[in-house]
């Protein structure tokens, strides 16, 4: 295949509990990634975090330690993912032989403090809990709890849209230098325009719209968002249940109305790949769980939606 410019965005959910189990599954990750390097292609890496800033919240949180806000947190987490991944794809490049410098950049993402998310909590972050242990932390802090996606209770926060990436400009002359770059961890640290500052606002963005608005402002080939699952489906967990190939924008948006896709997990990556397919047909979006990331570029699995 020709080189092409590919943003993969990997799923804060499919990285583990722990910095162990993070360590160990971020290694495995790196080679379908290096796969793709190995092929030519230009690459940029980005992470959800929603599992870890949770966790980084929750142990300031349930500490004596002075109050440590959502956008610091975010940094963390960006810099404890980063560190992993840029570990991970500098072993797997190396062990292969290939020399190439791995960097993560601590990234910021711009929101619109009008944003409608601030107003309405989605994005689910931390540990999962039962209905009982929820509705207890819940009269206790004030925290809107949510059910995920079958999989449990889980604490949410308000997820904006990212409009720019801060740090944007920085990857173009990076990529031509042959270095691979990690960043926009998490959807970027969001933060607000206020004058001449930016200053951090208490949210998560969701990372497949920073994965989106990087792969915009890249103009990439490919937006490859990896998950916990292969494919996405219609009526997902029910009977009827259909696991979805390739598919159009429009048939996309169609399923989106239908409400197929929940919201704070499947919804953000649906919306994000119909937003950077329908821009140009030459863009090709994925969505492939980490270890069909090669199959899915190559077209053989995964859902791919193109215009
Ligand atoms: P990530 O950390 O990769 O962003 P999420 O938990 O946010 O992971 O989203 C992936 C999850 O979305 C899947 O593991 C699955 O449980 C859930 N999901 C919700 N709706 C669908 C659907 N229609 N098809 C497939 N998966 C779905
Ligand atoms: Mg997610």
């Amino acid at each position: 295949m020709e080189k092409k410019r590919i943003v993969v965005a990997l799923g804060g959910n499919a990285l583990g509990k722990t910095a162990t189990e993070q360590r160990d599954i971020v290694r495995e990750s790196a080679k379908p990634i290096v796969d793709l390097i190995e092929q030519g292609h230009e690459v940029v890496i980005t992470h959800g975090n929603g599992p870890q800033v949770g966790i980084i919240k929750l142990a300031f949180d349930t500490s004596d330690l002075p109050e440590m806000p959502f956008p610091e947190c975010g940094a963390m987490s960006q810099g404890y993912i980063g560190y992993h991944l840029q570990q991970a794809v500098r072993d797997e490049l190396n062990a292969r032989g290939i020399y190439r410098p791995v960097v993560s950049l601590i990234t910021q993402s711009i929101v619109d403090k009008n944003d409608p998310a601030f107003k309405n909590p989605t994005k689910p972050v931390g540990l999962f809990y039962s209905k009982e242990e929820a509705d207890k932390i819940a009269a206790e802090t004030g925290w809107v709890f949510m059910e995920d996606a079958g999989r449990g209770y889980r604490r949410v926060v308000p997820s904006p849209r990212p409009q720019e990436i801060v740090e944007g400009d920085v990857i173009p002359p990076l990529l031509e230098a042959g270095v691979i770059v990690i960043n926009a961890g998490g959807g970027g640290i969001p933060v607000l325009r206020e004058g001449d500052q930016l200053v951090g606002v208490d949210a998560v963005i969701d990372k497949d719209f920073g994965a989106l608005c990087e792969a915009d402002q890249l103009d990439a080939d490919f937006l490859v968002i990896l998950t916990e699952v292969d494919k996405v489906a219609i009526n997902f967990n029910k009977p009827n249940e259909k696991w979805l190939d390739k598919c159009t924008v429009d048939e996309m948006k169609q399923y989106l109305e239908e409400g197929h896709f929940s919201a704070g997990s499947m919804l953000p990556k649906v919306e994000a790949c119909i937003a950077f397919a329908e821009k140009d047909p030459k863009r090709t979006s994925l969505i492939t769980s980490l270890e069909k990331a090669g199959d899915g570029i190559k077209g053989l699995t995964g859902t791919q939606i193109r215009l």
